[in-house]
């Protein structure tokens, strides 16, 4: 395991070895050796003597050195990357070197339009699909400079990205929708402030982008800003502009066409009979899949098959899990998963995951988690929880002492970026007669929207506390 001793968030230190310690103690198989490159950031972080290797002593004597080119054959695997799902497991997504290669360096050249010697900048960090591809390896297959950021947009202050443009001479730029959301809340000055002269197009994926930021952004740069979409599993765009081969015309809320590889076909759920212009449907790929996209889950090839293909009874497709339409110019949108997966900023969390790590705390018997719009992340999780010993409810003191210990159990099981919005206690989850639990109905209820057909609930008394508990009673 490679790690540090800490990080930085908003000018506060979080420190990374307590936690890489705790979750060794839990590892099935924990790795023999910790490598720890120190930043000064934890002076008294213990160490555990025989494992833990200091990053300056191990790397010392290597500087310098030439790594000699290791040729694999082109199926190998190159990196494994967690991702959730309907299930509380997340999948590990298994990349090959070959055809990811070739996809990157595609990408680089046909749609970034980034060129050997110039500058990227990812604004995303390494643990995520957009940082392995266009932090790392893309950039510099391409042989360019990339940037790595730590931190946020707004410190020092709301300019610090355009001044890293200014001043690295990034031609390139990718990010996500959350950011400019949370740049847009600042004085628009600062995009002025710099010399933004060698940036030729600003990507942005991840999440929608909505429309009054795409026009936001796009007026304040002054450059094409490029709407574009993919998933873990794809590994680069399944829908972009590509600028490289030609110019097209951008639509507010679309990411464009189908990236060349893809053979995209918008099928309906009741029969995966193809969807007319401008009719919603699943999003889907006709196999063979294109070079770099997931060969496989990680030491689970039934699983891969399951959970990818098995969609349609009738055909055989890999399904992407959104919904979109395509409209009558041929242009596609996104609408939303067709899964129990959210999207927080960004960042694909699977509700039940979260909603495992809610029921990790003691006092928790059974809870619901459900994605709620937001108006700066896009979702934000909601949890209903129903508590083992409701003693501790009685007075809104210890409700909130309990909403906090819930929230750090998320915390500390996924991260603060799972943390729920909220944490509302009622004795009652509204179920089916089956015992599924209505997720839909409750997103709904939580967003203000109509909750549909509801006669398949158990016991309607559920629906009141849900209403309450919402309505702060
Ligand atoms: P991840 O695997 O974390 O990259 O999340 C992939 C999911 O994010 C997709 O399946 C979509 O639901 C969503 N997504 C990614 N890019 C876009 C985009 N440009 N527009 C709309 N949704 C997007």
């Amino acid at each position: 395991m490679i790690t540090a001793d800490g990080g930085s968030r908003m000018g506060k230190k979080v420190l990374y070895k307590s936690l890489v310690d705790e979750s060794l103690k839990l590892a099935q198989s924990p790795p023999e050796k910790v490598l720890i490159f120190r930043r000064g950031l934890d002076p008294d972080m213990p160490t555990v003597a025989g494992r833990d290797v200091d990053w300056h002593e191990f790397a010392a004597p290597h500087a310098g050195a030439q790594v000699p080119c290791a040729w694999l054959e082109s199926n190998e695997p190159s990196y494994i990357l967690y991702t959730s799902g309907t299930t509380g497991k997340p999948k590990g997504v298994q990349r090959d070197v070959g055809g990811y290669c070739v996809a990157l360096a595609s990408s680089m050249e046909l749609i970034y339009c980034g060129h050997a010697g110039e500058t990227m900048f990812t604004t995303s960090d390494i643990g995520w699909v957009v940082g392995h591809s266009y932090i790392i390896y893309g950039p510099l297959i391409a042989g360019m400079t990339t940037i790595m950021y730590e931190g946020v947009p707004i410190r020092p202050d709301a300019g610090i990205w355009w001044k890293i443009v200014q001043d690295h001479k990034v031609t390139v730029m990718f990010s996500a929708p959350t950011a400019i959301r949370v740049l847009k809340k600042q004085d628009p000055a600062y995009l002025s402030k710099y010399d933004l002269g060698s940036l030729r197009h600003l990507f942005l994926a991840g999440e929608p982008l909505d429309e009054p930021t795409h026009v936001w952004i796009a007026g304040a740069l002054k450059k094409p800003v490029i709407d574009h979409y993919w998933q873990t599993e794809t590994g680069w765009p399944i829908l972009s502009a590509v600028p490289g081969v030609e110019q097209t015309r951008n639509k507010f809320g679309s990411p464009s066409f189908p990236v060349y590889g893809y053979d995209l076909q918008l099928l309906r759920e009741s029969d995966a009979s193809e969807a007319g212009p401008d009719e919603k449907a699943v999003v889907a790929i006709v196999p063979p899949l294109p070079p770099g996209v997931m060969s496989t889950v990680w030491g689970d090839d039934e699983r891969f098959v399951k959970t990818y293909f098995t969609t349609f009874a009738s055909k055989m497709v890999y399904a992407t899990f959104d919904w979109g339409i395509r409209d009558r110019d041929g242009y596609y949108f996104i609408l939303g998963r067709t899964d129990d997966v959210i999207n927080v900023a960004g960042h694909r969390l699977g509700t039940r995951e979260i909603e495992e790590a809610v029921s990790m705390h003691a006092n928790i018997a059974e809870c619901a988690v459900v994605g709620v719009a937001d108006a700066l992340k896009g979702q934000m999780p909601l949890a209903f929880a129903v508590a083992k010993d409701t003693s501790t409810l009685a007075s809104p003191e210890g409700r909130k002492q309990l909403e906090k210990e819930v929230m750090e159990t998320v915390d500390r099981q996924l991260g603060a970026i799972a943390r729920p919005k909220a944490v509302h206690f009622v004795t009652l989850l509204p179920k089916t007669r089956s015992g599924k639990t209505l997720r839909r109905a409750i997103q709904a209820l939580a967003e203000g929207r109509d909750a549909g057909d509801l006669t398949t609930i158990e016991d309607p008394a559920a629906l009141e506390q849900l209403t309450s508990a919402l309505a702060g009673k």
